[in-house]
């Protein structure tokens, strides 16, 4: 079974189910249904507002991990992992643009979006999808695509998982694992302000192949990724660490990269103008990571999709130990960013969480929501 994230490994579900079959996962959405206990499906676990966790029943859909590819597309089964969806492709030669997570699951990222390090080449994860298998909360399973139940594939591709129903396969169409260049380069904290305004000014215009996160710790700025770094090494890197690799051993060997220990609060915003240099934290705090966007993840209409955030140019995560940390660095740059909320990093603290999360597409995923789930069986703080 799938590793929650230790915030929430304290809640005790009444029943776990782990589910083979769409039949066993119908069969359990009944017993919720009749006995009124809450029900909620779980991928990889790892939603950061435990969203997959539950005093009711658990669907463990890790059973269901099967990658295959016919055809040009590939079918995979909504218990699979990251690290399961990429080493099942790379047997083809394919792979998705998506998460670095191995143990994250493919469908909590798909149907929140997905960013990763081809996002800016290829687009979302969920903008790979081209049809999902899904058990409905009356019982029904159902085919959706953009000509089976469009409204219901719309809704899949970006507004956060467990609302519509629950997922038991996924359709995409890959695309080839090429070699590629990794780079990690790294300079001291005391550099943080001037390789941000520099990061800010390239990363998110760069060409489609390049995506450089940016990481600001209590002890470096670092800055990893794919394609070439090239205008940055003018910024003198204390270290720089560059070499073209299969695609699949460059994803691997970002598998640690950014995992805090223990009970981690991660709070997010999506940015469309620079972040002022004075405006970047005195404090120096455990995480501030910068992912950029651009590229392929906004030539595409707010309203093509769920995933509204299409006019945005990064996006700044704070994640630490330290509760309080966050809190502060999160309020200081909030009147910066766009207002806007990737649904794959839930916040709790949001005091309005859903325009946040679904800007001008939030109407039509409440109309879907109450098509596909008129009772609200599928449920949680913050849900449709
Ligand atoms: C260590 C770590 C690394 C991460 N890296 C990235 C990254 O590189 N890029 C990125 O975009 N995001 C990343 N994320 C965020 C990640 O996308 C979300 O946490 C995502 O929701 C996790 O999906 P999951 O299946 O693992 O989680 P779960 O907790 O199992 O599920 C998340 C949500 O989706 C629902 N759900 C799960 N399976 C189904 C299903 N089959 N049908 C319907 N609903 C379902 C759950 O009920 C829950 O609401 C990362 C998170 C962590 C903790």
């Amino acid at each position: 079974m799938s590793q929650v994230l230790p915030n929430y490994q304290h809640i005790r579900p009444l029943a776990v189910v782990r589910c083979s079959t769409h039949d066993d996962v119908a069969n359990a959405l009944a017993w919720s249904r009749e006995s009124g206990i809450h029900i909620t499906p779980r991928g990889g676990g790892h939603c950061f507002a435990g969203r997959s966790s539950t005093t009711g029943i658990v669907l463990d859909l890790s059973p269901m991990n099967a990658v295959s590819v016919h055809d040009g597309l590939a079918t995979i089964g909504a218990g699979a992992t990251l690290a399961e969806v990429y080493a099942g492709l790379d047997r083809h030669g394919l792979t998705l643009p998506a998460g670095c997570g191995p143990t994250v699951g493919i469908a909590g990222l798909t149907l929140g979006g997905g960013l990763g390090l081809l996002g800016r080449r290829y687009g979302l994860t969920s903008d790979r999808l081209r049809a999902a298998e899904v058990v409905l909360p009356d019982g029904r399973t159902t085919d959706c695509s953009d000509d089976r139940e469009p409204d219901l594939f719309w809704a899949l591709r970006g507004a956060g998982g467990g609302q519509f129903g629950v997922v038991t396969k996924l359709v995409f169409e890959p695309v080839q694992a090429e070699p590629t260049t990794r780079f990690v380069l790294t300079w001291p904290r005391s550099r943080a302000a001037e390789i941000l305004e520099k990061w800010q000014e390239i990363a998110p215009d760069a060409p489609d192949e390049l995506s450089a996160n940016l990481k600001i710790s209590t002890r470096e700025v670092t800055l990893f990724g794919a394609g070439s770094p090239e205008e940055f090494l003018d910024l003198a890197p204390a270290t720089a660490d560059i070499a073209t690799m299969p695609y699949l051993e460059l994803k691997q060997s970002f598998d640690d990269l950014g995992d805090l220990e223990g009970q981690v609060t991660s709070r997010s915003h999506f940015f469309r103008r620079p972040i002022p240099a004075d405006a970047l934290p005195d404090e120096p705090g455990q995480e501030l990571n910068f992912t950029p966007m651009g590229g392929a993840y906004i030539r595409i209409r707010p309203a093509a999709t769920a995933f509204v955030h299409r006019a945005e140019r990064f996006l700044v995560e704070h994640a630490s130990t330290d509760a309080g940390w966050v809190h502060r660095t999160w309020t200081g740059l909030h009147e910066h960013s766009s207002g806007r909320v990737y649904p794959n990093f839930p916040d709790l603290f949001l005091d309005d969480p859903l325009p946040a999360y679904h800007g001008e597409n939030l109407q039509r995923l409440q109309e879907i929501k109450r098509h596909y789930d008129p009772a609200g069986l599928l449920h949680f703080p913050q849900s449709l």
